[in-house]
């Protein structure tokens, strides 16, 4: 089976990579841009399991696809030419659409690129699959974020919850999920969304509440900066879940998923950001005081956010198995290693 990731490059993608590598019968295509950065793929780079296509994709014998390795090709989710060539060029069975503007605050600085990489992108991707004339099962990653603002009484949030989203990324997954339906119900693609909660690990972008905060924990023990971690709000409360889990959910969504379904995805636990940043801590030899930096905060914060998960585990049996502290201290020790 041909299976596609676009987005391979960023944390969820590298870690699906990983995941898909170990089994037998997939042979694994991601893209990446031009520009992109290349850390998350130094484990598969280092063991020898990347393979870089340049080009059309079989052009020539050195452009063959890999079945042992994660096959690289470049396409920018904007432009709907690279898109279509490579969609054409692999022609996958099952395509994970991860590619997108990902970081809640960019979406307020930067909102009509936000808007335009994860709308348009994903347009150009169901279009390039319509001109390609296959039939693949797409799995679109959507977010808890759709859901915005959420009242007590909706706890934990259904799918079936009103969406209310509170920044300009809400917006957009918003969108990608009706695209995504609307395709489904006007050409019959296969398309199953996922609404995820919070996944965090190593390899988790910098921007983020988890891993900003880890690495400042990191740099103070190396004496990179003084015992000082800035927040910003320290009240709001997430549902995080390990990458690792939910890699093997998005394989599971995408084997037993109905097209044209919604599914919500996390633990069920909520956590605000104090305890998660005591735990962290807890976690250091080193004293550290807690400052709150209001260049941290967000024009409308989403306060609270709690998954039901139940329609996807009934479906599919799936549970987190990485608890919260173990994924805490797994992504502490990767930013001891790299500060
Ligand atoms: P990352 O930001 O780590 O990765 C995003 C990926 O998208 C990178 O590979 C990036 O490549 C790529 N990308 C961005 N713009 C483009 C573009 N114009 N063309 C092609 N590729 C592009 O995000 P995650 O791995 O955490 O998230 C993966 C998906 O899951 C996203 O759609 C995200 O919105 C969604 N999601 C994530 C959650 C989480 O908690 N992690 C929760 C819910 C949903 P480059 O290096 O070139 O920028």
């Amino acid at each position: 089976m041909r299976v596609l990731i676009t987005g391979v490059t960023g944390m969820v993608g590298s870690h699906l990579a990983e995941y898909l590598l170990t089994m037998k019968d997939v042979e694994l295509y991601g893209t990446c841009r031009w520009r992109s950065r290349m850390d998350n793929l130094d484990d598969l780079k280092k063991e020898g399991r990347l393979n870089i296509i340049a080009g059309e994709l079989e052009a020539t014998p050195a452009n063959r696809g890999d079945a042992s390795k994660l096959n690289l090709m470049e396409a920018d989710i904007t432009d709907p030419f690279s898109t279509k060539r490579v969609i054409a060029a692999v022609r996958p069975d099952r395509i994970f659409h991860l590619a997108a503007q990902s970081y809640v605050p960019v979406s307020w600085t930067a909102p009509a690129e936000t808007l335009n990489t994860n709308i348009i992108g994903e347009v150009n991707l169901l279009e390039a699959v319509r001109a390609a004339g296959i039939d693949p099962i797409i799995h679109i990653a959507g977010s808890s974020e759709e859901y915005g603002l959420v009242f007590p009484g909706e706890l934990p949030v259904k799918e079936t919850n009103p969406l209310r989203p509170l920044s300009p990324y809400g917006v957009s997954k918003v969108a990608q999920e009706m695209l995504a339906y609307q395709y489904f119900m006007s050409y019959g693609l296969k398309t199953i969304v996922t609404r995820g909660f919070n996944h965090e690990g190593p390899r988790r972008g910098e921007v983020f509440v988890t891993s900003s905060l880890a690495k400042q924990v990191a740099e103070i023990e190396k004496g990179l900066k003084p015992p000082v971690v800035y927040v910003g709000n320290l009240f709001s409360k997430r549902d995080w879940s390990d990458v690792r889990d939910f890699v093997r959910a998005y394989w599971l969504a995408s084997e037993k998923g109905t097209p044209g379904e919604v599914y919500n995805i996390g633990s069920g636990v909520a956590r605000e950001v104090r305890e998660m940043l005591d735990i962290l801590l807890s976690m250091t030899d080193v004293s550290i005081k807690v400052e709150v930096d209001p260049a941290r905060l967000r024009p409308s914060d989403v306060k609270v956010l709690v998954c039901d998960a139940t329609k996807f585990k009934r479906l599919t049996g799936w549970q987190p198995q990485i608890p919260f502290e173990q994924m805490m201290k797994d992504l502490l020790n990767y930013w001891r290693e790299r500060v």
